[in-house]
């Protein structure tokens, strides 16, 4: 394991004379990058266990003062494309999108929806997973409201983890579902968002194929994609909408 010192002193041999200091960096998406005029060199923190031939093109790159030559390109490609630092930096991806999922702030869409639409949503929703998919789904998936969508009505993200196992970064509706009149079809993109959720958890399947189309039906959402529908739509799109519809019968005053 290099120090920063060493790390310097490292490449100074192998001739990058400007460099007067090294930063470790536990960066998500930076590998390296110069600063201060090029004198201080941040490298991923994964490069503690750089190979001598990593140092010779760190020293190259530094040396250099950047990517200007076909050499330094060179250089740079292979320091990008050691395998430790990837896989160091994917680590750190998937750590942050678990992170962010656990308190809501996941990637993908921001839910533009009020607090009271919010919890609309999370009670329609578990009343679905309770009443139409035998509790099969997580207790909690992060469902949104999205006020950007344009012909789709919904998406489903699906996220896997570092081991391997599959889970939900989200469910979002297009915004408009909350409108009057849009009921059916606010009901019938849940079920079709979470029969999708339902499939890929428990088949990795994603999209509309056979073992989508068995939950579609068995949950009693059409089993189709969600494409131009007859849906009514916020007159202009920056309207804010903010209703929240009434909840299915037998959940009213339950909630
Ligand atoms: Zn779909």
């Amino acid at each position: 394991m290099l120090t920063e010192e060493d790390f310097l002193r490292e490449i100074r041999r192998r001739g990058a004379k400007r460099i007067n200091c090294v930063r470790f960096k536990d960066n998500r998406s930076t590998v390296w990058s110069l600063t201060r005029r090029g004198t201080t060199l941040n490298v991923h923190s994964a490069f503690r266990r750089a190979t001598p031939d990593i140092l010779r093109a760190f020293s190259k790159v530094a040396g250099e003062g950047g990517i200007r030559s076909a050499t330094s390109r060179d250089a740079a490609q292979l320091i990008s494309d050691w395998p430790p630092v990837k896989r160091a930096m994917e680590r750190a991806r998937r750590r942050h999108l678990e992170d962010a999922t656990e308190n809501g702030t996941a990637p993908g869409t921001r839910c533009c929806g009020t607090p009271q639409q919010q919890t609309y949503l999370k009670t329609l929703y578990r009343y679905f997973n309770e009443t139409r998919f035998n509790g099969r789904l997580p207790k909690r998936i992060p469902v949104r409201l999205n006020n950007r969508m344009r012909s789709a009505l919904g998406h489903m993200l699906p996220g896997e983890r570092e081991d391997g196992t599959r889970y939900v970064v989200e469910i979002a509706l297009n915004v408009d579902l909350m409108l009057t009149g849009n009921g059916a079809e606010r009901a019938d993109t849940l079920l079709h968002e979470m029969a999708h959720a339902a499939d890929y958890l428990e088949s990795g399947n994603r999209g509309h194929g056979p073992s989508w189309r068995v939950w579609a039906k068995r949950v009693g959402c059409r089993p189709m994609t969600l494409y131009d529908r007859p849906v009514r739509f916020r007159r202009r799109r920056s309207d804010p909408v903010t209703r929240v519809p009434p909840l299915p019968p037998a959940l009213r005053g339950a909630a």
